[in-house]
């Protein structure tokens, strides 16, 4: 059976984003029913896979011990509700940095191919912001937008990639998914 994946923006799809930036544990708090649908995923045989940008890094905001500090904590309330994340990418540069990883260049997907071992035409990739939905369109992933997070901002400004579903959370994006016969 090939491997089914979604991949998921962090910051404005699982948990609220700030734009102070998520820079400690206490900061980050999970959007009601994310990690529900995560956990859903999992249970219909998807694997999880997060591709985000975190410049707060490459600013000296946090430091990677703090990063992981925050990602112990989303990987211990998402194992409560029975779900896991089984890949985490993140791009740690800053924005000015050009490196290959921040997205809306599609560098983590990239990476996700590979270490998956297969394209990602067709894969859904839930974001907020435009350059979400961009890595994944260069990918042929299935750019998926939700309106949490900055998704409404993003809705309002316009140019999407063509045929870019929009949800009102991650939960009712998965909820659509699972409905779809696969
Ligand atoms: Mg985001
Ligand atoms: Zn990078």
């Amino acid at each position: 059976m090939p491997t089914k994946l979604v991949i998921l923006d962090r910051d404005g799809v699982i948990n609220y984003d700030s734009d102070h930036f998520i820079k400690t544990p206490d900061e980050w708090k999970p959007i009601p029913g994310s990690l529900e649908a995560i956990a859903r995923l999992n249970q219909a045989g998807y694997r999880v896979v997060l591709a985000t940008n975190q410049s707060g890094v490459g600013r000296g905001l946090f430091d990677m011990a703090m990063l992981n500090a925050i990602h112990d904590k989303m990987h211990k309330l998402l194992g409560q509700h029975g779900g896991r994340i089984d890949a985490l990418f993140y791009c740690p540069h800053a924005a000015d940095s050009k490196c290959a990883c921040r997205k809306p260049s599609p560098g983590m997907f990239e990476e996700i191919a590979k270490r998956f071992n297969m394209g990602l035409e067709g894969v859904p990739a839930i974001g907020d912001s435009l350059r979400d939905l961009q890595a994944a369109a260069a990918m042929g992933a299935q750019p998926i937008l939700v309106k949490t997070g900055k998704g409404e901002k993003t809705l309002a400004a316009g140019g999407l990639p063509e045929n870019t579903p929009v949800f009102d959370d991650l939960a009712a994006a998965v909820k659509h998914l699972l409905s779809q016969a696969s």
